[in-house]
């Protein structure tokens, strides 16, 4: 028996996922995935995930079962134009109405097409995507031409949703969480992720356990995206305002505990945070990569922007373009190997002269699975920083497999020229 005074029961959240790509192991499902983190923290329940390949018989059986022992069920893929795009169809007819066409879709499917391909035809195909199942309340989609939509069968409201990551995201956010948080009798959901580098995930859980204890108005969660590990802070509420102050509060709580441990929020990843502050700061910097044959580079110029704080990058993997391309002495590379302190100060101070950056840095190591000697077994690594006031290089020794090294060490590169800057700003 419920007692009279306890919270009604959250709402029951299924999954269905369509497609023989899913099905056949040929695409990871990761819509389920990235939406099951968000629904966690809101502490929504996500009871079952059904996969079905693009069979009608199989997605109208699905949806049916569902139906009657679900409050919400979000349903991805299918909505396209294709013949193997069935879902709409079958939503129609577990309900047992028709489909229509849902005219202003026409309108929009035209306009779309002509900004995309002006002057051609919009194929005739396209035109199904404008045809929902009949009470459907058509949700649009701003990325894209199949218009999500709602439709209630049975007990269930099934949100129907394009399975195009992309598309898919941003209908998640900005339509299906909203109503489901509704549903939890709170309004307004406020959020920040803090991002985490150079702590364990359980140290930090540790770290910002007290402060989860003493405020349950804000839901925690944690990830680990290696290496670096995220704090998410959820806070629900009736309204805006108390939902921002309370989520205030609980960051600066965490921020002040986990101190330079965070190095920024909401998405901006680790050398992009750094190359915004050099980028402030009128600087640029070059690489000199060995056993990471690029990996820095690339993770400094993944963002937007980058040519703001990136000059490029030495890619030199053999003795001898550590020589030609970066001045390292041959003799040198020959007595103590391209893993050595010597030869990442070198590679640094070179490409700081060839490049005129502000700031190099060196990585040379051991990534394995071979290589590994006793005294510098796999993992060994050397890391140089280069700048206006002389060189710094450090050893590291990383452990996990050849892409686990070499991430690592580009991180740990990042992280020599982040203590520098710091060293600089106290
Ligand atoms: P389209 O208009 O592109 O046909 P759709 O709504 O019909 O979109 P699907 O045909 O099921 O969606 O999937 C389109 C593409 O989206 C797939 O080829 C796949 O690359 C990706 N995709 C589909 N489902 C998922 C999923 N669950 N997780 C990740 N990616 C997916
Ligand atoms: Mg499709």
């Amino acid at each position: 028996m419920t007692s009279p005074s306890a919270p009604p029961p959250a709402p029951i959240i299924e999954f269905i996922v369509t497609g023989d790509e899913v099905m056949r192991g040929l695409i990871a499902d990761t819509n389920t995935a990235m939406t099951a983190s968000r629904l966690y923290p809101l502490g929504l329940s996500l009871r079952r995930t059904t996969v079905v390949g693009d069979r009608g018989e199989d997605i109208r059986r699905a949806l049916l079962e569902t139906s009657v022992r679900a409050d919400f069920c979000i349903v991805s893929g299918g909505l396209g134009p294709t013949s193997d795009d069935l879902t709409a169809a079958c939503a129609a007819e577990a309900k047992g109405v028709r489909m229509v066409t849902h005219q202003p879709w026409i309108a929009h499917l035209h306009e779309r097409w002509a900004k995309i391909r002006p002057g051609e035809p919009l194929p005739k195909n396209n035109l199904r995507q404008a045809d929902v199942p009949d009470t459907a309340e058509v949700l649009g989609n701003p990325n894209g031409s199949a218009p999500a939509f709602a439709l209630q069968i049975d007990r269930c409201l099934f949100f129907f949703l394009p399975g195009v990551p992309r598309e898919y995201h941003a209908l998640i956010q900005d339509l299906v969480m909203p109503r489901l948080v509704a549903a939890t009798g709170n309004a307004v959901l406020r959020s920040r992720i803090l991002h985490c580098y150079g702590v364990t995930e359980s140290r930090l859980d540790e770290l910002v356990t007290p402060i989860r204890e003493a405020h349950p108005e804000v839901r925690f969660g944690f990830r680990t995206r290696f290496p670096e590990n995220h704090v998410t802070l959820v806070a629900l509420a009736a309204d805006a305002v108390t939902a921002e102050a309370n989520l205030a509060r609980v960051e600066a709580m965490c921020r002040q505990i986990l101190g330079s441990f965070v190095y920024g929020h909401d998405g901006v990843t680790f050398a992009q945070a750094m190359g915004e502050r050099l980028a402030a700061r009128g600087e640029t910097v070059c690489c000199a990569e060995s056993c990471t044959g690029g990996l820095l580079t690339q993770l400094l110029t993944e963002v937007g922007g980058s040519s703001k704080w990136t000059a490029g990058a030495f890619v030199t993997y053999s003795y001898e373009l550590k020589t030609s391309m970066l001045g390292v002495p041959k003799e040198l590379l020959e007595k103590q190997g391209a893993v050595s302190e010597s030869v990442a100060r070198l590679m640094a101070e070179g490409a700081r002269e060839r490049s005129g950056a502000t700031w190099t840095l060196a990585i040379t190591g051991i990534a394995g699975p071979g290589g590994g000697t006793a005294d510098k077994p796999v993992g060994t690594v050397w890391l140089a920083l280069c700048g206006p006031r002389g060189t710094v290089a450090r050893l590291a020794k990383y452990r996990g497999d050849r892409g686990q090294v070499r991430m690592q060490s580009a991180f740990g590169a990042l992280q020599l020229l982040r203590e520098q800057l710091d060293h600089e700003a106290s």
